[in-house]
């Protein structure tokens, strides 16, 4: 899969401008680290590519058609975890994933392997049949995680995935996630510099709704000299964080 992003603006209704023209190229298999302050733009990018959201201006091309030509298509080979998520805080973990997985119409009788599969992937075997209003923060995460892996999509987007997760669990996913990238697209936002270094082979840095930076992580370290990611990220962003 190839996603290509020409001039993609988005300008909210109340003029804000959230994103200022991105020209990129994302490629399977990958997974990038999309990386920047809160109000960078990262999570409006995710809504566009996601079709939730639709462009000001500028195109999303998708193995060379534009997105909203392929809409239905598009979506169906899509798994995306938004950064809020809400869950149905009565179902169970597999009740709910077996709604999630109605939706995203998935063959009936391959269903409960289908939610086997992703429960065991996320850790929540011992949390099939528990209520999700009963799980942790960190659980919860895991559930919306887990859904969106449902079905085996060939892009994978989550904003935000490793928020609410211990030290231990984000070691797990970043583990997973270079896992199911391998031969897939799979792009996640997140604001710990080290979730991008330990298992990112691509990184986008965005501030203020611009690229400050597409490509390698050790190519942004070799250009600034730096002996970490955090540190070479932190010479990029000087002085223009978001307040
Ligand atoms: P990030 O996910 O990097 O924190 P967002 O994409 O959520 O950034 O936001 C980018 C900018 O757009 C911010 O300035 C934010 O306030 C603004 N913004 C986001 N959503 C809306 C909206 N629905 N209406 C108006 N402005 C918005
Ligand atoms: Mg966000």
């Amino acid at each position: 899969m190839k996603i290509e992003l020409k001039n993609l603006q988005k300008t909210y209704k109340d003029g804000k401008s959230a994103l200022k023209g991105l020209n990129l190229t994302l490629a399977s298999p990958s997974l990038i680290g999309l990386v920047g302050p809160n109000g960078a733009g990262k999570s409006t990018l995710m809504k566009l590519l996601t079709a939730n959201l639709f462009p000001s201006s500028g195109e999303i091309i998708v193995d060379g058609l534009p997105l909203e030509k392929q809409e239905t298509l598009f979506k169906s080979s899509l798994g995306y975890l938004p950064q809020e998520f809400g869950l149905f805080e009565d179902l169970t973990t597999r009740q709910f994933l077996d709604y999630m997985a109605a939706l995203k119409c998935i063959d009936k009788k391959a269903v409960e392997a289908e939610i086997d599969r992703v429960v065991s992937l996320t850790h929540l075997g011992d949390k099939r049949n528990s209520k999700i209003r009963t799980l942790s923060g960190g659980q919860k995460q895991r559930v919306g995680i887990a859904q969106a892996l449902l079905g085996d999509p060939k892009l994978i987007i989550l904003d935000e995935p490793t928020v609410g997760l211990d030290p231990a669990e984000r070691v797990a996913f970043r583990r997973l996630f270079t896992d199911t990238a391998k031969s897939r697209l799979v792009i996640l936002s997140t604001h710990i510099i080290e979730d991008v270094q330990s298992a990112c082979d691509h990184l986008i840095v965005l501030n203020r709704g611009e690229v400050r930076y597409a490509g390698a992580p050790e190519e942004l370290m070799a250009q600034n000299d730096a002996a970490s990611l955090e540190t070479a990220y932190m010479a990029l962003m000087d002085g223009r964080e978001e307040e």
